[in-house]
């Protein structure tokens, strides 16, 4: 088996395994190809970890923030050193070409764990409020055992993103990676354990969305971050809700990039393809919905065709291969389905649209797609499809493409291409949306705020921001006299 690791779980600083979970599979999506034979955490393994966790947790509390920065740090540095090894993992995880892991998914990885060990030292503290003769202090105190669950399109970097700044407030964290993706997340608890984390901070359960709540309800858990899918966002926050736990919510989006005719036409279609088919089209904040002003349309169009038609599917362990397969049949059928839906009511299918002839086997891969003439009330203009299929609008003004990219229950992302300055802010100004982007898209490096607006969800990851959202503040109010009672 080419990618079975020791064991399922990862608690208490080893493998562990519970034969009595339900069996499943690990599937290297380029072929079909089983690589790994797991089993689902049983209550007993979800009451294991967590004990594990409540237990390191208040030593870890106690320890000053550069002794745990130190940690991560040299986490990010043997992250780095085997950034090769991860890479292969995370395109065997998850199917996408070697080309992006090697440069997107180990090292955002390591970037959160160099970025929050960094400012450990410096970010966790408190404020002085004077108050006459009376003083007051806060302190940023850790929330407990927090937990993480994740999503399949970015395993490695999901499990880093929320175990960096969970971990640097003094928290534990119990992760649960996708169900499709189980592997990546085993190999940062590990190195975390190489790093010099303390056994039990750091545990890794398996399992489906039938686990999930297994931890979400736990009474000992303190908070929830998600990253994953609207309707699954509503559950868990809602069962988050009922004990009044802390959530972060990283959900899908189906977002506006706008595309003017002053912009620098080559640049908006790199962006419209790096935001539609980098990951095989499976990134939350994709610019789904390209709206291009009339007067580019046609040049526009014929360019990114052109383009789109070059791009070089295969092997993703070929470092020239451009474009992998989906995550998994049920979710290629998904976006299959998704294309017919977009040829049904009208849309202009302009490239793709299917399985791609050249590449051979059972691998679950789709042609990179483009639909033009797409109009607002359609199916695939309304709805996230999570694959390679881009959907163009044409629009005449400002104030009608802003109207139209804010109908929309999500907010996560947006993006605007002009090189009127003005213009630009004036638009994402008014864009609802958690990260813009003027004149290039889906960057997210860890220095900036990521996350969304109305129903994409709620918190924010990476930045100084993410602090807030792994911890808590104590007041102290101090007097320096004696007490006033009027009775
Ligand atoms: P999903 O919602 O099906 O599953 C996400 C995770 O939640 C999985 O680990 C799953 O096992 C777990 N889960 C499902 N039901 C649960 C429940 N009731 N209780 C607890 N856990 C439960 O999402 P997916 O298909 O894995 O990922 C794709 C979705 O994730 C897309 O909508 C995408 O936009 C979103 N996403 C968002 C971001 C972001 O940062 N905003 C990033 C990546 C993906």
């Amino acid at each position: 088996m080419k990618a079975q690791p020791k064991a399922s779980h990862f608690i208490d600083g080893d493998y562990v395994e519970d034969v009595a979970g339900t069996p499943f599979e690990s599937v290297y999506p380029a072929t079909g190809e089983v690589i790994a034979r797991l089993h689902a955490a049983t209550p007993a393994i979800v009451e294991k970890a967590i004990a594990s966790a409540k237990r390191a947790q208040k030593e870890w509390a106690a320890m000053s923030p550069t002794a745990r920065g130190r940690v991560l740090k040299r986490a990010a540095e043997i992250m780095r050193e085997r950034n090769r090894e991860l890479s292969e993992l995370e395109t065997l995880d998850t199917g996408k070409p070697i080309q992006e892991t090697i440069v997107a998914d180990p090292t955002s990885g390591a970037d959160a764990f160099e970025f929050f060990g960094g400012i450990a030292a410096a970010g966790l503290n408190g404020d002085y409020i004077p108050l006459g003769q009376d003083f007051a202090f806060t302190k940023r105190v850790p929330l407990g055992v927090c937990v993480g669950i994740g999503a399949w399109n970015y395993p490695q970097q999901i499990a880093c993103w929320k175990g960096a700044p969970a971990l640097v407030c003094g928290n534990a964290m119990v992760f649960k990676p996708s169900e499709n993706t189980p592997l990546g997340a085993l190999k940062i608890a590990e190195i975390l354990i190489e790093a010099g984390l303390p056994k039990g901070l750091y545990n890794v359960i398996q399992g489906d969305r039938s686990t999930g709540p297994l931890l979400v309800n736990h009474p000992d858990v303190a908070k929830v971050s998600l990253t994953g899918s609207v309707p699954t966002g509503k559950k868990v926050a809602g069962a988050a809700a009922s004990d009044l736990k802390h959530v972060t919510m990283e959900l899908g989006g189906k977002s506006p990039l706008i595309v003017f005719d002053d912009a620098d036409l080559e640049s908006a279609i790199g962006g419209a393809m790096l935001g539609n088919f980098y990951s095989t089209g499976q990134v939350c904040s994709n610019g789904t919905r390209v709206f291009v002003q009339k007067g580019i349309k046609q040049k526009f169009l014929a360019r990114l065709k052109e383009r789109t038609e070059k791009i070089l599917i295969g092997d993703p362990m070929d470092e020239a291969t451009q474009l992998g397969p989906m995550v998994s049949k049920a979710q290629r059928d998904k976006v299959l389905d998704y294309i017919e839906k977009g040829k049904a009511e009208g849309a202009t299918l302009l490239t793709g649209g299917g399985i791609p002839n050249a590449v051979s086997g059972e691998g679950y891969y789709i042609q990179p797609t483009v639909f033009a003439d797409v109009t607002d009330s359609m199916t695939i203009a309304r709805e996230e499809i999570f694959g390679p299929v881009m959907c163009v609008l044409d629009f005449d003004n400002e104030q009608e493409v802003i109207e139209r990219g804010n109908a929309t229950e999500f907010g996560l992302s947006g993006g605007v291409f002009t090189t009127d300055i003005t213009r630009a802010h004036r638009v994402v100004d008014q864009l609802e949306a958690g990260t813009l982007w003027i004149n290039t898209y889906n960057l997210a490096p860890v220095e900036i705020p990521f996350g969304g607006s109305k129903q994409s969800g709620f918190g924010r990851e990476n930045s100084l921001a993410a602090l807030e959202h792994y911890s808590e503040l104590k007041t102290v109010y101090v007097s320096m006299g004696k007490v006033d009672a009027p009775y």
